[in-house]
């Protein structure tokens, strides 16, 4: 059976430094039409894949810059459909990594706010340009429509003052923005949702945690709706420990490499955002790999995977005493819906505080909202797959307002 054709589709675009990602959301229905990826962008010869219709296209073609690349996209839709003209596209909806104070929400993009964008740049340098590059290029090419502008950190604006200051000289907090910010807001605030509709109970009755465990990972603690607490801050850099990021680690790490290593500021980055983590540790960051090295008694791979889970227990414990009480439990993102391991294995030793997980339900690679705690636990586990391309779908609709 054929789906019925959209009323109304939305183009979400995701740009990175040297990567577009997009697809075409049916916002109501809430299937993807078509999605796709270019890489290497800027490299001597970029891929591109492309899949629509249940058929997968991949070229290999230079990409110098992104408006090539989004024209090769645009090109695709053409060829190989759907056809764009034909699919009613009432916006175009840009993830964009860095709101700082000023967005709360998304917003139509002018003028003024590409300007905001672009001044954000130094509290997000590898991502805000790139993703003020990618509106630019599909304003030029699709200028017919509303562009609207999502921010990863807009569900955390309400985080209280006490969650979101850095205990450091205040006039050198406030001259450089140096707060916390946080980020996967988009995720947070789609699942933490789903879970009031797929509970069905009302939101505002809720407190809970939820744990996007990703390549990047992050944790957020909800009450009724409104975001209190989550565990990435300035950067994605803060809080658990993820693929190839430390999470939390005394900033004196810092001035210790610098200082005694030699090291500079640029490799020490370098280091904590892409070589630490638990690929830092073992030298795998997939955990589909890192359970096979565990079962073959590597031990590094073991440490690893202690290391993590026991951040991530720090995490629900902290985020259990900021709620005061706790409803809701959620696991989401690659590892969080398909690692049954991580899942049953950081709530062992939570029972004493209400988190129990069922083996059986909790069993294998979930893929629809599943409660994997028994019956009657005092609070619900949850497995809630994210889906951030059709929630900036729909937070770009409710911005135009079709
Ligand atoms: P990103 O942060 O890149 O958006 P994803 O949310 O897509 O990441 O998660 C990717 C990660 O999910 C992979 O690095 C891998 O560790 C994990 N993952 C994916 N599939 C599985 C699986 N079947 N079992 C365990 N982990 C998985």
């Amino acid at each position: 059976m054929t789906a019925p054709h959209p009323t109304s589709t939305v183009l979400v675009i995701n740009s990175g430094s040297s990567s577009i990602k997009y697809q075409l959301v049916d916002p109501a229905g809430g299937e993807a039409v078509a999605s796709g990826i270019v890489e290497r962008i800027g490299e001597e010869l970029g891929a591109v894949k492309h899949v629509a219709h249940g058929t997968t296209t991949k070229r290999e073609v230079p990409v110098p810059d992104h408006a090539v690349g989004l024209r090769i996209v645009l090109g695709l839709f053409d060829e190989i459909g759907p056809d764009l003209a034909g699919s009613h596209v009432v916006a175009v909806g840009h993830r964009v990594v860095q709101g700082g104070a000023l967005f709360d929400g998304p917003v139509l993009i002018d003028p003024q706010v590409e300007k905001q964008i672009e001044d954000l740049s130094p509290l997000a340098p590898l991502h805000n340009p790139a993703n003020l590059t990618g509106i630019r290029v599909a304003q030029a090419l699709l200028p017919d429509v509303p562009h609207v502008a999502v921010f990863d950190t807009a569900f955390f604006r309400t985080l209280p003052d006490a969650a979101a200051t850095y205990a450091i000289d205040a006039d050198v907090a406030a001259e450089h923005q140096v707060r916390r910010y946080g980020a996967h807001g988009t995720s947070h605030q789609f699942v933490s949702r789903r879970v009031a509709e797929v509970l069905d109970r009302p939101l505002a009755d809720l407190n809970q945690i939820v744990l996007h465990l990703g390549n990047g990972a992050s944790a957020s603690a909800v009450r009724g709706g409104e975001a209190v607490e989550t565990s990435m801050g300035l950067t994605p850099l803060e809080g658990l420990v993820m693929g190839t990021r430390s999470g939390d680690i005394d900033p004196a790490v810092v001035f210790h490499l610098h200082r005694n290593a030699g090291m500079s500021i640029d490799a020490i980055d370098d280091l904590l955002n892409r070589r630490s983590g638990i690929k830092g540790i073992c030298g795998e960051n997939d955990f589909r790999t890192l359970h096979d090295l565990v079962a073959a008694g590597d031990e590094k791979a073991a440490l690893a995977l202690d290391v993590y889970l026991h951040r991530l227990r720090k995490y629900i414990g902290a985020y259990h005493a900021v709620l005061g009480r706790l409803d809701v439990l959620t696991f989401t993102a690659g590892v969080g819906e398909n690692d049954d391991i991580v899942r049953l294995r950081v709530c062992q030793g939570l029972e004493p505080m209400g988190i129990v997980v069922d083996p059986v339900r909790n069993e294998g690679r979930i893929g629809v909202p599943t409660v994997i705690s028994p019956d009657g636990a005092p609070v619900t586990v949850l497995v809630v797959p994210t889906n951030e391309e059709l929630a900036i779908a729909r937070q770009a609709v409710d911005v135009i307002g079709a």
